[in-house]
């Protein structure tokens, strides 16, 4: 391909969004696998406001937050937000957990999940043998929604795209979506996660695994076995050992 061709050609590309391309050949032997799941993978947004960046590379997690600036894309930043909730933990994490939003402690504090739901989502993640320095936590819209309510579609559209860019970045082996809205977002359905947890999904050459929110694991602690079934799943998937139950299983 002469340069002018491929010029035009990387043109093309960041025209439909491609931000970036992985040169790494594992990843993208990865990226090619089958699908388990009839759902359609998500194409990541260009979401810059300055133009695409220089081809040939792949976004950090630096770049990211700083193409996020201090965000006003979606009227969460009119409605209370203190503070942009990025993420947290490994840039290089074989696992990463996906949550819905930031609640009241994480936009006071701009980590994700250190409230109550994020202090059982501590334990969930040290039953598996893990600290959260070792995974990679996110979630799918960074700005606290007001009263704590669902993020509306809107917001999740303008959000979601930094959500994908965070994945490609880190290229985790597994991702345990959290709830509903992340599987959701993440698996582009709309099945409810009662139907979706306990299934494993190949998500663009990663495994998806959805399992239950730690705030509905809270208001329903009956339900922490099947949890822990995903959990115990997504060890068998990293080839870790699987514990027979979690040294804090009544936490
Ligand atoms: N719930 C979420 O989904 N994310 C957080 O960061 C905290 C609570």
């Amino acid at each position: 391909m002469d340069p002018t061709q491929l010029a035009e050609h990387l043109r093309f590309y960041a025209e439909l969004g491609v931000t970036g391309i992985n040169r790494d050949p594992a990843w993208r032997a990865r990226a090619g696998s089958t699908s388990t799941s009839n759902t359609q993978l998500p194409t990541p947004k260009e979401v810059t406001e300055s133009g695409p960046p220089a081809a040939e590379r792949v976004w950090t997690l630096q770049e990211i937050r700083e193409d996020i600036g201090d965000c006003t894309r979606c009227k969460l930043h009119t409605l209370g937000r203190q503070q942009i909730v990025f993420g947290v933990g490994s840039p290089t994490a074989d696992l990463m957990f996906v949550g819905e939003g930031p609640g009241a402690d994480e936009d006071v504090q701009g980590v994700p999940f250190v409230g109550r739901a994020g202090q059982l989502l501590t334990k969930m993640i040290e039953a598996m043998g893990f600290t959260r320095d070792d995974v990679y936590i996110a979630n799918v819209v960074k700005c606290r929604p007001p009263e704590n309510r669902n993020p509306e579609p809107d917001e999740i559209a303008s959000c979601e795209p930094f959500l994908f860019r965070q994945i490609d970045a880190i290229k985790p082996k597994v991702i345990v979506a959290l709830g509903s809205f992340a599987a959701k977002t993440l698996l582009k359905t709309n099945e409810p996660i009662s139907r979706l947890r306990g299934r494993v999904f190949d998500y663009h050459g990663a495994q998806l695994v959805p399992t239950f929110h730690p705030s509905f694991l809270l208001r329903s602690p009956n339900q922490k076995k099947y949890a822990w079934d995903d959990l115990k799943k997504v060890l068998t998937l990293m080839g870790r050992p699987v514990p027979s139950s979690p040294a804090n299983a009544d936490a």
